[in-house]
This record gives C-alpha cells, sequence and structure tokens, in this order.
C-alpha cells in the first residue's frame, strides 16, 4: 500500500502510475473485510468499486478528471443512492432500496469520487453511541471496548479504522463532531442550507446537515466545495457562492479565538479540560489571540434541542406507517392496527421514544409551555453567538465533555446520553459550522477532540484555521 497525504497527493501518483487505483480498492476491501468485526459498514458495494476505480484511474491518465478523483469515499446510511438499499439502520427500511440519488452523492459521483459502501449509524441518526442501529454496534477501532459515538459512528470509525479515505455523515445535534472526537479524526458540519439535504431521510429538518469525516483537512475542504451549493430540490439550500476551498485553506488567516467561560464548567472530565487548556496555551505560543467569552443562555440548549427536534421527528417519522414502503406487521386486521403493529415491531425504543416526546410537546395544550418556548430558546442561543461573533472570528470549545465511554456504559440513561451533547446541540441551534479537530491524547491513548466554530457561511475561515493547527501543532 503506498501512502498518500491526501486526495490530491493521491491523484499525482495514480497519474505517476506510482498507484494503481485498482489495488488501493482492493487494499480497502481487504481492510474492511479483516475489520468486519468493528461493524462499521451495512452494505459494501463490492461489485461495482473495481471497474469504476479502472474508469477513474482512466480518466487520471488521460488528463481530464474531477475534483475528487479516485477519493474512496464511504457514506452514511440515511443518503439516498438510487438502486441500493436505503435503511437508516431501522427494521422497518430494512428492504427499501432507494428511487433516486441525494444530491451530495451525486456531486461526489460526478466529481470522479468513488463510494465504497454505505455506513453503521444510530437508528435514524438518533444517539450519540451507535447502539441503536438494527445492524448492532459499532465498535471504536482505537479501543474496541468503547462506542464511537453517534449517530454517524460508521462513518466515523470508516475513516479513523483506515477502511476508506473520507465519508459523509449528518449532523443534527453533534452527529459529525462528536464521533470524530472519539474517533481521532476531522469531522465538519457545514452552515445549515450551505449542502443540499435532497436524499437525505429528515430527522429534524430545520436542524440537519450534511457532512464530512477525513485524516486531513484538505480532503475536507475538496470535498466541502464539491458537495456545496444550491440545489432546487432543497429550497433551503443556499445561493450564497461557494469559495475555493481546497486552494485557500493556506492563505494567512490569524483569528481572534473565543473560549465561552459556560462551556468550560459542571461535566466536563478532568483529563478533557487538561487537554484543552494545554492547546490553548499552545495557540497562544503561536501569537494567536485568545479571549474569553459568554454564551449566557448555554444552560438551555440541550432541553430546546431536545424539544424542537423530537418535535420535528415525530412530524417527519408519520410516514413510516407500512402502507407506503418499508416494514409491514402480518398482524393487521384493521388499518389502524397496520399501522400500529407496524411502527410498534419495527422502529426501536430509542425512536420510539422520540416520537413520543415530541408528540407531546406538540400537542394541545403543551404546545405554549414546551414547543414555542423552546423555538424562543432557540432564538436568545443564536443571539449569543451573533454577540459573540462581534468579539470574536471562532470559538473554540471541547467537542464532548468525555473520551469514547464503554458500551453498555450509559445506553440505560438516555438523559445522561443526551448529556453528552452538550458541546454540540448549540452550533446546530444556531445554524453555524463546526468542526472536530482530534487535537490530543488521553493517558491511555483515547483521542481528545477541539470544537471550532465559526459565523454562518463562513467555513473558508474554519477550515483555514484548522490547516494552520493541522500543520503547526498537531503532533502526527
Ligand atoms: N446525539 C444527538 C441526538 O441523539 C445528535 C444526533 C445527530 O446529530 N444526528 O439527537
Amino acid at each position: 500500500m503506498i501512502s498518500y497525504s491526501n486526495n490530491f497527493d493521491k491523484i499525482e501518483k495514480v497519474r505517476r502510475g506510482e498507484l494503481s487505483l485498482r489495488s488501493n480498492l482492493e487494499y480497502f476491501l481487504k481492510k474492511i473485510e479483516a475489520k468486519k468485526n468493528l461493524n462499521a459498514f451495512n452494505f459494501i458495494f463490492n461489485e461495482d468499486v473495481l471497474s469504476i476505480a479502472d474508469s477513474v484511474e482512466s480518466k487520471i491518465k488521460s488528463g481530464s478528471y474531477g475534483k475528487l478523483a479516485g477519493m474512496v469515499i464511504a457514506v452514511k446510511d440515511v443518503l439516498a443512492i438510487k438502486n441500493k438499499p436505503l435503511t437508516c439502520s431501522s427494521k422497518i427500511l430494512q428492504e427499501f432500496r432507494s428511487i433516486y440519488t441525494a444530491t451530495v452523492i451525486q456531486k461526489l459521483i460526478d466529481e470522479d469520487a468513488i463510494i465504497i459502501g454505505k455506513t453503521n449509524c444510530d437508528e435514524f441518526a438518533m444517539g450519540s453511541s451507535n447502539e441503536n442501529s438494527a445492524f448492532g454496534n459499532v465498535l471504536n477501532p482505537v479501543d474496541e471496548s468503547r462506542v464511537p459515538g453517534g449517530s454517524s459512528g460508521g462513518s466515523a470509525v470508516a475513516v479513523a479504522g483506515g477502511l476508506c479515505d473520507a465519508s459523509l455523515g449528518t449532523d443534527t445535534g453533534g452527529s459529525i463532531r462528536q464521533p470524530a472526537s472519539f474517533c481521532g479524526v476531522f469531522g465538519l458540519k457545514p452552515t445549515y442550507g450551505r449542502v443540499s439535504r435532497f436524499g437525505l431521510t429528515a430527522f429534524a429538518s430545520s436542524f440537519d446537515s450534511i457532512g464530512a469525516f477525513t485524516n486531513n483537512v484538505t480532503d475536507v475542504a475538496a470535498i466541502l466545495e464539491v458537495i456545496s451549493g444550491k440545489d432546487e430540490n432543497d429550497s433551503t439550500s443556499s445561493n450564497k457562492d461557494v469559495p475555493a476551498y481546497s486552494k485557500e485553506i493556506n492563505n494567512h488567516f490569524s483569528p481572534v479565538v473565543g473560549i465561552p467561560k459556560e462551556y468550560f464548567s459542571e461535566g466536563l472530565s478532568v483529563e478533557v479540560k487538561n487537554a484543552i487548556e494545554n492547546f490553548i496555551e499552545q495557540l497562544k505560543e503561536n501569537n494567536i489571540t485568545v479571549k474569553e467569552i459568554s454564551l449566557p443562555n448555554t444552560e438551555y440548549t440541550i432541553a430546546a434541542y431536545y424539544i424542537l427536534t423530537t418535535a420535528e421527528a415525530s412530524s417527519n417519522l408519520a410516514r413510516y406507517d407500512g402502507a407506503r414502503y418499508g416494514y409491514r406487521s402480518q398482524d393487521s386486521s384493521t388499518l389502524l392496527q397496520m399501522y400500529n403493529n407496524s411502527r410498534s415491531e419495527a422502529l426501536g425504543s430509542e425512536v420510539k421514544r422520540r416520537i413520543m416526546l415530541g408528540t407531546y410537546v406538540l400537542s394541545s395544550g403543551y404546545y405554549d409551555a414546551y414547543y414555542r418556548k423552546a423555538q424562543k430558546a432557540r432564538r436568545i442561543i443564536k443571539n449569543d453567538f451573533d454577540e459573540a461573533f462581534t468579539q470574536v472570528d471562532l470559538i473554540l470549545t471541547p467537542t464532548s465533555p468525555t473520551v469514547a465511554f464503554k458500551i453498555g456504559e450509559k445506553s440505560s440513561d438516555p438523559l445522561e446520553m443526551y448529556l453528552s451533547d452538550i458541546y454540540t446541540t448549540s452550533a446546530n441551534l444556531a445554524g453555524i459550522p463546526g468542526i472536530n479537530i482530534p487535537a490530543a491524547k488521553d493517558k491511555d491513548g483515547l483521542p481528545i477532540g477541539i470544537q471550532l466554530l465559526s459565523p454562518q457561511f463562513a467555513e473558508l475561515n474554519l477550515l483555514k484555521f484548522s490547516y494552520f493547527i493541522e500543520k503547526n501543532l498537531l503532533n502526527k
């Protein structure tokens, strides 16, 4: 296996005849097989990828090829690819195949990326540990007794375990950044609306965003450049220009970095806290201006997130009724019984809990007390960020309060599990982008991530600073 530092380097090596894309694919397929116990993939496209590799290789050699030529990408099994299974790791969709392709995936394919398979995740992207999947748990490659994080656990593991070059995940409340942190890779959640959601199975439509996991900043910039932009099929996608992220990341940018004091209080593990403080010291030594700031309404984040997303989910998941597609109960003498039994038998307990919570907060008499109040909280949390970004360019926080926890450690306590999203959900409430940087390790070698946040549509600043950190501060 010839190694390469990022996909531009890979293309160069293929062009010079030093690397064959077919053998690169064979290498990944073998490794996926050898690491089957990690359970990162729901489906592997072994039949398709070798011939695609051959045709991309000849394109590279002919000098006319796409921006992501030869990049081997796994995608979370909540994204549609025509004629392929789309299960959302749920029993209710176990036999379902997509009839069209998600815009993000089409864009990757159009730039000659190679889609190697679909990754495991929490059912309908609801979870923080990948323990809610009908396909079973995913193991963290750094320590297989621990969770990889969630909900995009399989996508994080596919990259961290060296099973592909990059992967797509989705982030409604941290599902890219938190698993990236637990597994020690880069994970970017773009601004809401930067990337089309067409072909993404909806969880909470006003929160969901699609982003990527990679081993380096250059690749994540290249992917963002390809998947961003207006899409007529998603009215919430933005028509703002898409910068040439991958070309511009090495341009100088010396940000003022804000540290929100509320993110360093109760619940943060001592080891993560120390690692972040060391990292902040390193920034200062590199002449980066660091400033304490306040996000005063942080305490409402988790409550607002879990009220609003469950409300949206209860509505989005109403379509899985056994009538139109997916699992249908055999025990269904009346229509109502068919709905009831299909949903009871085929949805997992976390998904049911969220549908019930969401239905409750939207129901008459409770709407004002919960849903409307949470919408107000969302606004003041967004205002906190707007105010903070008048003083600083970027905000730095821990990505998660702890390192990857043990499988089973939190699965019987939903509230404890929800609290592990404490630092990530605010970005989705505010619609701003965030990235996880694999910044440190604890004494047992478990990854510790830092999260950087920027104003909406300032991904270029996030990426420039991440690139600076990657080149100057990370001990590789
Ligand atoms: N862990 C969070 C949740 O369970 C985030 C999920 C996500 O971002 N998809 O809702």
